[in-house]
């Protein structure tokens, strides 16, 4: 019996109640034989363009609420199986990346060391170092997937470590990824100079370029995640720049030439499907770039798909 799972729509019209992710309950206490939180870490002074994504999570708790119970590409009805809480947002300092990094490691290890698995939302994605670091504290370095039209492994950023543009190059510094079973999905768009993607390959991600997606077709890609990941524990980390800005406007650094929200979800789905999943993020979405809010309500779809597949994993157990 799945005790925290989300308003019925059926008897709570969508529209109505206090906007928590999907109408989940609300905690700040984890409960026992919660599954997954979703939270929001709303820092966004780490983003090199556009800022905005502090007001990501708000938006995507909005959005959220159209969704329904049941997932029938998937063929899994989540709150079936598993259990979750929104638990709000974590404390960062806005302006202050490495006060806001030790906020989040705090936080996020809070949960995964009682074996819940967090999914964040953005803000920007200078933020996935610190839940990495927090991941890796509980559990040993571990593999990553990372959806981004951008390698974000920048040596530095106007002589300083820590941007949005640098976290994978300092998370493998830190030696707090499985980098063998790491692999970077979408990298497209100008780069700061010629060496950009080979400096990414250098460190030991397995990179997929937009253009290599389209040559080999989505089922061939998320075959090769299923591949390099394999039975490694796995952070999932979405930049929603991964989408084309046709589909996804609402983003801090925007490259055309991307992918649909279909064929974004047709990956995800396939990708991951079965893998040991340790935590998740979805990063980038910026409100006052997103006209209708269609990023939004597709970053809050996407994460309805992690939480289906976190599902599977349960049922097949
Ligand atoms: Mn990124
Ligand atoms: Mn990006």
């Amino acid at each position: 019996m799945v005790e925290y799972k989300p308003l019925n729509p059926l008897e709570v019209p969508r529209f109505s109640e206090i906007r928590t992710f999907m109408h989940l309950p609300y905690s700040k206490e984890i409960p026992e034989g919660v599954d997954f939180v979703v939270l929001g870490i709303p820092f966004d002074t780490g983003a090199s363009y556009r800022v905005g994504a502090r007001y990501g999570p708000e938006a995507i708790r909005s959005q959220s609420l159209v969704l329904r119970s049941h997932n029938p590409v998937l063929g899994v009805t989540p709150f079936e199986h598993c259990s979750g809480i929104d638990y709000g947002d974590l404390p960062i300092v806005p302006g202050f990346i490495e006060d806001s990094y030790s906020a989040i490691e705090k936080g996020i290890f809070s949960l995964v060391e009682k074996g819940v698995i967090p999914i964040a939302m953005g803000g920007d994605h200078s933020i996935t170092l610190a839940e990495l670091r927090a991941v890796a504290r509980k559990y040993g370095a571990v593999a990553l997937v990372q959806f981004d039209s951008h390698t974000d492994t920048d040596p530095d950023y106007y002589g300083h470590r820590y941007n949005h543009g640098t976290p994978f190059i300092r998370a493998v510094e830190e030696g707090i990824l499985d980098v063998e079973h790491s692999i970077q999905v979408g990298i497209r768009g100008s780069t700061y100079s010629k060496e950009s993607i080979r400096e990414a390959i250098d460190l030991g991600f397995e990179v997929v370029t937009s253009e290599e997606v389209f040559e080999l077709g989505i089922p061939a890609v998320a075959q090769k995640i299923q591949e390099v990941v394999g039975n490694a524990l796995v952070f999932v980390t979405f930049d929603i720049d991964f989408v084309d800005p046709a589909y996804a406007p609402g983003t801090g650094t925007p490259e055309v030439g991307g992918f649909t929200s279909r064929e974004a979800l047709q990956l995800v789905r396939e990708g991951l499907k079965g893998l040991k999943f340790v935590g998740f993020d979805l990063v980038e979405v910026y409100p006052q770039y997103d006209p209708a809010l269609i990023t939004a309500l597709l970053a809050a779809n996407i994460i309805f798909e992690f939480i289906s597949l976190i599902a599977l994993n349960k049922q097949r157990d």
